[in-house]
């Protein structure tokens, strides 16, 4: 049978972090770092996989259960159990992935990969499933296959990003709602750049869930469903830990809003002064940010960026900086002689841009 290629984005979140599973707005572009899929059904019923990432391919059951792929293959695995979980019949597939989205570094990969699979599986069975809900299944796949329990942020991004736009989603609705925000820096010369800070830190999985808990502790505490929903007077009745979290998050979700006006303005130097502060606020309420992204953010501001931020979970992974064309050279080196001095493993820093979500390749 013909091959045919399918491919989905990385992202980058602009601003509203740690808020896609409580209810919050959050403001994610899909970057131009893809992850592609070339695929053809199979009348055997079983899934082949490889990626130019890993040296071992790998062959499952389309009938498989969580528990039994495990390693890189489990996205891939788990993205084809949650779409027959939801009652599609998926057929057998050969499947080969190659991919310029970094691995492991807070830019989604994981996310690419499942939404590659996604409409590649749509596609090749003739599916009729929105891009809304295959995101969906996408998470479902990450949440009950992989282990992972994240929000949808990742996955909608991926699957419905558009070039130019950011993607302003509000996730308190089980279907959640999604508007393309025109995200056009570029034409007042600016640049979007990603510091990957290299750094892994062992606390992603563990501290993720940790940050989960505390604040479904600080609804619980509130009486609210959802912690996004809470107000600035919410906070007097918290204490310690649980107010740090919710402070958080309620600073957060009114900064998304903000950077959304400022951005219809194309007020650049608020955009950035909302993610120098989300980065503050990720840094000592919510503390999910390590010393390198927090090296990479002091040091890109220092350097002649608007503003910078962590971006995604954290605990690792990369920042973004907004600044002027002219100082990118600037900022790179001074990440570089900041992260030699600190003893650190050299970063990588590469422009970014608003990209397309997953599709057909030509
Ligand atoms: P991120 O999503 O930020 O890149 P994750 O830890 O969530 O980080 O996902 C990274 C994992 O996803 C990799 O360790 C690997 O298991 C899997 N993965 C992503 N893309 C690929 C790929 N192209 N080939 C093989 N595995 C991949
Ligand atoms: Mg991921």
């Amino acid at each position: 049978m013909t091959k045919q290629r399918w491919s989905a984005p990385g992202r980058v979140n602009l601003i509203g972090e740690h808020l896609d599973y409580q209810g919050g707005p959050v403001l994610p572009i899909a970057i131009d770092r893809r992850t592609t899929v070339e695929a053809a059904a199979r009348e055997d019923g079983r899934v082949h996989v490889r990626s130019e990432r890993s040296e071992q391919p790998v062959e499952f059951d389309v009938e498989t259960r969580p528990g039994e792929v495990t390693g890189w293959a489990a996205y891939v695995a788990g993205t084809v159990w949650a779409m027959r979980a939801a009652g599609h019949d998926v057929p057998g597939l050969d499947l080969a992935v190659s991919s310029d989205v970094p691995l492991g570094a807070g830019l989604s990969s994981s996310a690419a990969l499942e939404c590659a699979v996604a409409v590649a599986v749509r596609d090749l069975a003739g599916l009729d499933v929105d891009d809304v809900t295959l995101a969906l299944l996408a998470q479902h796949a990450e949440n009950d296959y992989v282990g992972m329990p994240c929000g949808a942020m990742d996955q909608l991004a991926s699957m419905c990003g558009r070039a130019g736009h950011a993607l302003l989603i509000d996730t308190a609705a089980a279907y959640p709602a999604v508007s393309p925000v025109a995200a056009d820096w570029t034409a007042d010369g600016l640049v979007l750049m990603v510091i990957d800070t290299k750094a892994e830190h062992e606390l992603t999985d563990g501290g993720y869930a940790e940050r989960r808990a505390e604040s479904g502790e600080a609804a619980r505490q509130l009486d609210l469903d959802q912690l996004a929903g809470a107000t600035a007077t919410d906070l007097d009745r918290l204490e310690g830990v649980t107010r740090r979290r919710a402070t958080h998050v309620v600073s957060e979700t009114a900064r998304v809003h903000a950077c959304v006006e400022a951005m219809a303005a194309r007020d650049w130097s608020r955009v950035g002064e909302l993610f120098t502060a989300s980065h503050g606020s990720l840094r000592d309420d919510y503390e999910v940010s390590c010393p390198e992204l927090d090296v990479a953010v002091d040091t890109a501001i220092a350097a002649g960026a608007l503003g910078a931020r962590m971006t995604g979970a954290g605990f690792g992974g990369s920042a973004i900086a907004l600044l002027p064309a002219d100082a990118v050279d600037a900022v790179d080196a001074a990440v570089h002689q900041a992260f030699e001095r600190e003893g650190l493993t050299a970063p990588e820093c590469f422009p970014t841009s608003p990209a397309d979500g997953a599709h057909a390749d030509p």
